[in-house]
C-alpha cells in the first residue's frame, strides 16, 4: 500500500486521513510487527518532531473504533496494535517478546454452539520460546 492508497482506505473507514494518521497506519502496514504505542513513537518521531505520544495513541484508538485495526493483549502490560485484522493467532515468545502471527487452518465457522451468539472479537494467543531464542537456549 502506498501513501495514496492509504490515504482512500482510510476515508472509506470514516477516517479523515491526516499526516499522523496516514504515517502511523503506513508503519504498521510495512512492519506488521505487531508494535505498541511507545515502540510507534520512538520510531516516528524520528522522522516527524511534531509528533506526540498522544496523538500515536489516539490514532491508534480511532483505528480500533473503525475497525482498521485490532488490538492484541497477549501482553498483559502492554497495548500492542496490528494492522492485519483477518482471522489469526499470535504467538508471543517468552525471552524475546516478539509477537509472531499464528496462521489458522479452522475458520470461526468451527466454533461448536455459537451460532446464536455475535462475535466482536477472538484472541486466539500462544506463548512460549520463538526458533532463534530456542536455538540459542539450547546451544
Ligand atoms: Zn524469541
Ligand atoms: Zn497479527
Amino acid at each position: 500500500m502506498d501513501i495514496k492508497e492509504i490515504e482512500q482506505f482510510l476515508r472509506i473507514h470514516g477516517i479523515r486521513p491526516s499526516h499522523h494518521r496516514i504515517r502511523v497506519y503506513h508503519y504498521l502496514m510495512e512492519k506488521r510487527n505487531h508494535p505498541s504505542v511507545d515502540v510507534i513513537y520512538q520510531e516516528l518521531v524520528r522522522e516527524i518532531p511534531t509528533l506526540s505520544k498522544t496523538t500515536v495513541y489516539s490514532t491508534l484508538e480511532l483505528f480500533l473504533e473503525k475497525g482498521v485495526v485490532s488490538l492484541i493483549t497477549i501482553d498483559e502490560n502492554e497495548r500492542r496494535y496490528d494492522a492485519d485484522t483477518s482471522l489469526h493467532g499470535h504467538f508471543r515468545c517468552n525471552t524475546c517478546g516478539r509477537i509472531f502471527d499464528v496462521r489458522l487452518n479452522t475458520g470461526i465457522g468451527d466454533l461448536n454452539g455459537m451460532d446464536d451468539f455475535e462475535i466482536s472479537e477472538s484472541h486466539i494467543y500462544f506463548k512460549g520460546l520463538c526458533p532463534e531464542c530456542l536455538k540459542k537456549s539450547t546451544s
